[in-house]
């Protein structure tokens, strides 16, 4: 079997920090500068074209965060994406171009192929590797990604109570502005995490 194709492509604006108008430098968590970090993921929610939520965390922390989840949430949520990531793969198979993926993941639904631009609210996330953005489809992961707001809230009927506690407690200690300045925090489906 041919391994999927990995690039790497400098972090498109869309996947810049709106807060900070640039690509985003320190992981949410532990604050470590991203720009020399092997992997990092980020996160944005969006309604309509506003983002209303966003973050950068480093792959130690989150392999910290996912171990305080419940393993049972985990692999739930892992068995549901690899069913869809399975299903899209011929769908895939035509893109031979760096830009058509990252089109494509970007601009439909990972689950149910919904286009982005029809979307009121969805999730974009992707993994990153230093400055650059990781574009990759295969049968076991898929960077970036979107998901609309559908598909989100039919994956949190899997996601356990310890782990909705941990993300709960994730966005407390890590988003703690005044109350209501923006703050649209999704409802308690760490996506990526
Ligand atoms: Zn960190
Ligand atoms: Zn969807």
């Amino acid at each position: 079997m041919i391994p999927p194709h990995v690039w790497f492509t400098p972090v498109p604006t869309l996947f810049w920090s709106e807060y900070a108008e640039a690509p985003f430098s320190q992981c949410v968590d532990c604050e470590c500068e991203l720009q020399g970090c092997e992997f990092y993921l980020l996160q944005k929610c969006y309604v309509g074209t506003e983002p209303v939520f966003e973050f950068a965390i480093c792959n130690t922390c989150r392999a910290n965060m996912s171990s305080r989840c419940s393993e049972e949430t985990n692999r739930a949520v892992q068995a549901f994406l690899l069913e869809y990531l399975r299903r899209r793969e011929s769908e895939f198979k035509e893109l031979t171009e760096m830009h058509d993926v990252l089109r494509k993941c970007v601009e439909q639904c990972l689950i149910c192929n919904r286009l982005r631009a029809e979307c009121h609210r969805y999730t974009i996330g992707g993994l990153c590797s230093e400055q650059n953005l990781v574009v990759q489809q295969g049968p076991q992961t898929q960077s970036p990604l979107m998901i609309c707001q559908n598909c989100e809230a039919s994956m949190s009927g899997l996601v356990s109570k310890q782990t909705r506690d941990t993300w709960d407690r994730f966005v407390e200690e890590n988003f703690d502005g005044p109350p209501g300045v923006g703050l649209d925090v999704p409802g308690g489906t760490p996506v990526l995490i």
